[in-house]
């Protein structure tokens, strides 16, 4: 089984602590939300996890999650985890917010993520 580590997604062996590669401690991750686990999951290497995070984050109905699934199907060269990604956005739809973020696109050319 591989590991990756939960911040920049890069392999790490099994039980460090300390990330050799972006430094983040894995304990502090374990810390954190439900849904902010599932964003993360959406930059992970292997395809199918990206997959099931934003099927997940459609269940959810996870607002916060809406710009990272946007970004996602702009920059995700897989069929499947852009579909994944669109068909979650329309669950999570919230058309004030998608009017927002494409205005915010066509200004900027990019979305801001905080
Ligand atoms: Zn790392």
């Amino acid at each position: 089984m591989t590991y990756y580590c939960s911040n920049c997604w890069k392999e790490i062996y099994k039980g460090t602590d300390v990330c050799p590669y972006c430094g983040i401690n894995q304990s502090v991750l374990e810390q954190e939300s439900f849904i902010k686990k599932l964003i993360r999951a959406l930059k992970h290497p292997e395809p199918s996890t990206p997959v099931r995070a934003a099927e997940i984050l459609g269940e959810l109905k996870a607002k916060d999650a809406l710009p990272y699934l946007i970004e996602l199907t702009k920059i995700s060269k897989d069929p499947f985890i852009v579909k994944a990604a669109l068909s979650s956005i329309k669950k999570i739809e919230d058309k004030n917010f998608v009017v927002k973020t494409e205005q915010s696109i066509s200004k900027n050319g990019i979305i801001n993520l905080q």
